[in-house]
């Protein structure tokens, strides 16, 4: 069967919604009487799902649920019963937003018994949210004497019908001009949404859509054979279009070419036109047909197990969107252009996507879904573009040009914000500001501490936009080049020529200050479409870095290579990721080293000198740390990956976050020998990841030997400030005491 295949219950079968949506669109065209129209609904709905009682019940101001209608109740309950949010069994539904479907609905906890509505008899119940942008508008409700569970596809019918009368009721269609204004009101109400904060930052700015919204359409068609026109002609121009990408685009091979293909077959899926066909049928517009087939979709799929069924949820999705714009005409058929000071909101979203944009006018990002280290947020963090993800359904009740507060260090988004609560963020903004001017006037002075020793801030880096950030904060180089990002954003695993251009321009907007390259941490979580390396139950500590690096000399010789050519004339500095033995090390140098000799003998210009470095980011290469040192020329620790193994405390788990301190005396003592060892072995180390964008955890780090760092470009100003007011005995004292914790996080409150 294909996914896009009719569910049972056709045009003209008098049980099936479709025959169900064909009577609403009557009533809704016969009578002009607002309460009639409502009474004549809930009528018919009572009578196809063969209910003794069906009711509606809307959201008035307060968020109190008054019956407006019913088939089945005391017709005297109507405008007089209300229940308030979360109140009784209606009241759940509204507050959870989710359908509810009782046997026995008097035996349920939450049951409120209300003796004027005659409801005595009645014992079996299913009540669905009235939804629209993501806000509950109401519940709908039917409701039988028998005891009895309704079936998946009579909740799914009900649900259908709800999301129509969503529609029409925010259409003004359905209601009187009063109630139609509060249902305005609610969908335009200040919303907080709460999810992760993934990149830290704060910003004030307007909502855009990534996946832009159409212009408002009617539900019901006036003349069903002109609709079903409008509907065959726009599924022509639409799929004329996606033939004309595909041959746009005939140079991709591989992976994104078969994506491009799968898309095609989407657009010309027979089920889907016959369903499309048949909602039109019933009497809904064409725009409306394409949003209910979707729909219908959208909730069988979104319940598959099977990734590859939800991925096809995707393409429709886009499919979908596509076809309404072609039904809106011309001047829909391109998204908007991106206002200033955007706060973009989407689904998901992939680092392409986010480069895509004009970075003087993105200002945030709020996403659905999104991790801390999904590709998007390590671009976002390279941009300081605040992010918070996991923001779920919520995201839906947004309109664009909303105005909107989004707050990355508290994983907040205010739409719609209140006055207060605005001035509060921009008082806040104008505060940071102030702080980075403060920042600014000591981006010439060393991070000396007060008893003069001097601490070697470097950057963290990943893309090309991240150089100018050396000049701005005073650091002193890029002390973690993540080559990586390079691969992760490119559709094919790029050329050696293409890795070279890209190392050089790193080294040109460098100027001279020294660049460490890591060679690419493939694997593990960032994943390279193109790239087929099977499923593994722990990627972290799977083939990744430079594991596969070893296992795949086509891809760290190339590096080498690249490397090699774009630091002639100038110090090439290589750090290898997650290595777990000096043997890794010892391999990867011979690969170095064979390169060097391939250079050397094509006659081409070579690099002044040439350093190996590995990162210590398990435990055994702590434990092992002299004997990696000894075939090293220099370590940093990453500490990500290496508190993530010490503590098993998975990085990117959001529910462990902040569970586990990096100032724990266990953690500070393990790198305090890690230092030692280092140091008798007479091999630099440094610390780099983004741990120690903390200034407490900076100084424990100052306090248990560190002397070289490389941090985000953000946390230069505040980790110098801080240095800047210690001295490095009460570092170390605080950091080898018995609770380092409070002790640096008063000497790092020195600094404001
Ligand atoms: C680390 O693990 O600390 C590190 C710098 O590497 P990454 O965050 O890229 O894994
Ligand atoms: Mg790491």
């Amino acid at each position: 069967m294909s996914v896009l295949d009719p569910p049972s219950g056709g045009a003209g079968d008098p049980a099936g919604p479709r025959f169900l949506l064909k009577r609403l669109r009557e009533i809704m065209a016969a009578t002009a009487d607002a309460q009639e129209r409502l009474d004549r609904l809930v009528e018919a709905i009572a009578a196809n799902m063969v209910a003794e009682v069906c009711s509606i019940y809307l959201r008035r101001r307060g968020d109190v649920l008054e019956l407006f209608a019913t088939e089945g109740l005391n017709p005297q309950s109507v405008h007089q019963t209300r229940l308030n949010w979360g109140e009784g069994i209606v009241g759940l539904v509204a507050a959870r937003a989710q359908p509810m479907n009782l046997a026995e609905a008097p035996l349920h906890p939450a049951f409120a018994y209300r003796p004027e509505t005659g409801e005595d008899p009645l014992r079996a119940f299913l009540g669905v949210p009235i939804v629209r942008n993501g806000q509950v508008l109401g519940v709908l409700t039917v409701q039988n004497r028998a005891v009895r569970v309704y079936t998946e596809e009579e909740t799914e019918a009900l649900q259908t019908v709800a999301t129509v009368l969503a529609e029409v009721a925010s259409s003004g269609e359905l209601l009187e001009p009063e109630a139609t204004h509060e249902v305005d009101e609610v969908l335009h109400r200040a919303v907080r949404m709460d999810g992760q904060g993934i990149v830290a930052g704060v910003a004030v700015g307007v909502a855009a859509l990534h996946e832009p919204q159409l212009p408002r359409h009617k539900i019901f068609a006036s003349n069903v054979a002109q609709e079903a026109k409008r509907l065959e002609t726009a599924l022509d121009d639409l799929r004329k279009s996606i033939d004309e990408l595909v041959a746009r685009n005939s140079g991709l091979a591989g992976a994104p070419m078969d994506v491009l293909e799968v898309f095609r077959l989407f657009a010309y899926d027979k089920g889907w036109k016959e369903r499309l066909r048949e909602a039109v049928y019933t009497g809904l517009t064409a725009e409306a047909a394409v949003e209910r087939v979707l729909q219908d979709n959208r909730r069988r799929l979104e319940r598959a197990r099977d990734p590859y069924m939800r991925d096809r949820l995707h393409d429709l999705e886009d499919l979908s969107r596509r076809m309404l714009r072609h039904l809106a005409g011309d001047e829909a058929a391109e998204p908007d252009a991106t206002p200033d000071d955007a706060i973009v909101f989407a689904r998901s979203m992939g680092p392409a996507d986010l480069l895509e944009y004009d970075r003087a006018k993105v200002r945030g990002v709020a996403l659905a879904e999104g991790a801390a280290a999904s590709h998007v947020a390590i671009v976002a963090r390279a941009l300081e573009i605040p992010l918070v993800g996991g923001l779920g359904a919520s995201i839906d009740s947004v309109e664009p040009g909303d105005p909107v507060v989004i707050d990355g260090d508290a994983g907040e988004v205010h739409v719609r914000p209140s006055d207060d609560l605005l001035e509060s963020y921009r008082t806040a903004i104008e505060v940071q500001e102030a702080r980075e001017a403060l920042y600014a006037q000591f981006v010439g002075e060393p991070a000396r501490t007060t008893d003069g020793v001097d601490v070697v801030l470097d950057m963290n880096a990943g893309l090309l936009v991240d150089l100018p950030h050396l000049a701005e904060t005073g650091a002193r180089g890029v002390g973690l080049y993540r080559t990586e990002l390079q691969f992760l954003i490119s559709e094919a695993l790029p050329k050696v020529s293409a890795q070279t251009r890209l190392y050089k321009d790193v080294l040109d907007g460098a100027g001279g200050r020294p660049v460490v390259f890591r060679t690419a941490d493939i694997g593990g979580d960032k994943v390279l479409s193109y790239m087929e390396t099977g499923r593994e139950p722990n990627p972290a500590m799977g083939w990744r870095g430079v594991r596969m690096g070893l296992d795949r000399p086509g891809l760290l010789r190339g590096q080498m290579r690249a490397l090699i050519a774009a630091a002639a004339g100038r110090d090439l500095k290589v750090l290898l990721p997650l290595v777990t033995t000096p043997g890794e090390v010892e391999a990867a140098r011979e690969m170095l080293e064979k390169e060097w000799a391939r250079a050397a003998k094509s006659g081409a210009a070579l690099p002044t000198s040439r350093a190996l470095g590995a990162m210590i980011e398990t435990p055994a290469a702590a434990w092992s740390l002299k004997e990696i040192a000894a075939v090293s020329d220099f370590l940093s620790v990453g500490g990500n990956d290496l508190a993530q193994f010490f503590f098993a405390c998975d990085r990117e788990a959001t529910a462990l976050a902040g569970r586990f301190d990096l100032l724990a005396p266990p953690f500070l003592q393990f790198l305090a020998r890690i230092v030692t060892d280092a140091d008798t072995a007479e091999t630099p180390i440094s610390f780099c990841g983004e741990a120690a964008t903390d200034p407490a955890i900076a100084l424990g780090l100052v306090g248990v030997g560190f002397r070289t760092f490389s941090l985000p470009a953000t946390a230069i100003g505040p980790v110098k400030q801080a240095i800047r007011s210690v001295s490095s005995i009460e570092c170390a004292a605080a950091a080898l005491s018995d609770a380092p914790r409070e002790k640096l996080d008063a000497l790092a409150a020195r600094r404001s």
